[in-house]
C-alpha cells in the first residue's frame, strides 16, 4: 500500500521537527512547509492524504488556508494545530472546514491517535484496490484478480503493471492523479523520473479500453497535471 502523504504546515521549527520524526516513524510520508505561500504551492503540485495546519503562519492565517484547501479538496482531512485555544478560534477553524482541532501544547500520543482516526474515517485512505474486484466501465469488463479484460476490441491479457495502474485509476475514480503520483504508485519511481513512459502507457490503455482511442472518454488528460479516470463516458 502507498504510504499516506501528509502535508505539514508549521513554522515553528522545533515542533515541526518533532512531528516529522514521529510521523515518519509511523510510516507516513511528510511534506513540510513553513509558510502559506509554500503550502499553496505544494497543494497545487502534489496530492495529499491529510493536512496538519498551524493557524499562525508568518504570511497567512491558517483559517484562510483551510477554507481554500477545503474548496479544492472537499474530502481531504484537515487537522488544525494551534496555540489559539479559545472557543471562538476552534469554531472558526471548524467552520472553515477543518475536521479536527488540537491545541498546543498537545500530547504526541493524542496527535497520532487523532491522525490515524481521521485517516481511517477518510474515504481517501482505502487499500489501493480489492483484488477480488471485477470492474465494469463503458463496454469493458476488467478482472483485476486474473488480469483479464473483455473490451470492444476483444479479450486482453493484462500485465501486472497494467493491472496495478488500472486498480489505482478505479480506486481514485473521478480524481486527478498527478504524473508523480501515478509513477510513484504504479512503478515506485521517484517523482522526477522520465515521464514519457507514463504517456506511452496511457496510450496503450486507451487503445485497449476506449471505443475511439483518439477521443478518450475514460482515461482523460488533465493538462499540466496528469490524468483522470471517468467511469461513465460523457
Ligand atoms: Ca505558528
Amino acid at each position: 500500500m502507498k504510504r499516506p502523504h501528509i502535508l505539514l504546515i508549521e513554522d515553528e521549527t522545533h515542533i515541526a521537527q518533532g512531528l516529522i520524526f514521529n510521523l515518519e516513524l509511523e510510516g507516513f510520508r511528510v511534506t513540510h512547509v513553513e509558510t502559506g505561500a509554500a503550502a499553496r504551492q505544494a497543494f497545487r503540485s502534489q496530492t495529499f492524504d491529510l493536512v496538519v495546519l498551524d493557524l499562525m503562519l508568518p504570511d497567512s492565517h491558517g483559517i484562510d488556508l483551510c477554507s481554500e484547501m477545503r474548496q479544492l479538496a472537499p474530502k481531504l482531512p484537515i487537522l488544525i494545530l494551534t496555540a489559539l485555544g479559545k472557543e471562538l478560534d476552534r469554531i472558526s477553524g471548524l467552520k472553515a472546514g477543518a475536521d479536527d482541532y488540537l491545541t498546543k501544547p498537545f500530547s504526541l500520543d493524542e496527535f497520532l491517535l487523532r491522525l490515524h482516526g481521521m485517516l481511517r474515517r477518510s474515504a481517501w485512505y482505502q487499500p489501493a484496490y480489492n483484488k477480488e474486484e471485477v470492474y465494469n466501465f463503458g463496454s469493458n469488463r476488467v478482472d483485476l484478480k486474473n488480469l483479464q479484460a473483455t473490451t470492444a476490441h476483444g479479450n486482453i491479457r493484462l500485465t501486472e503493471l497494467e493491472g496495478r495502474m488500472l486498480a489505482i485509476f478505479f480506486a481514485k475514480e473521478g480524481e486527478t492523479l498527478t504524473r508523480a503520483e501515478l509513477l510513484e504508485s504504479a512503478w515506485g519511481m521517484a517523482a522526477d523520473t522520465e515521464t514519457r513512459t507514463l504517456d506511452n502507457f496511457i496510450v496503450r490503455l486507451r487503445r485497449y479500453f476506449e471505443d475511439n482511442p483518439a477521443h478518450p472518454q475514460h482515461f482523460l488528460t488533465v493538462r499540466g497535471r496528469g490524468y483522470r479516470f471517468i467511469k461513465e463516458s460523457g
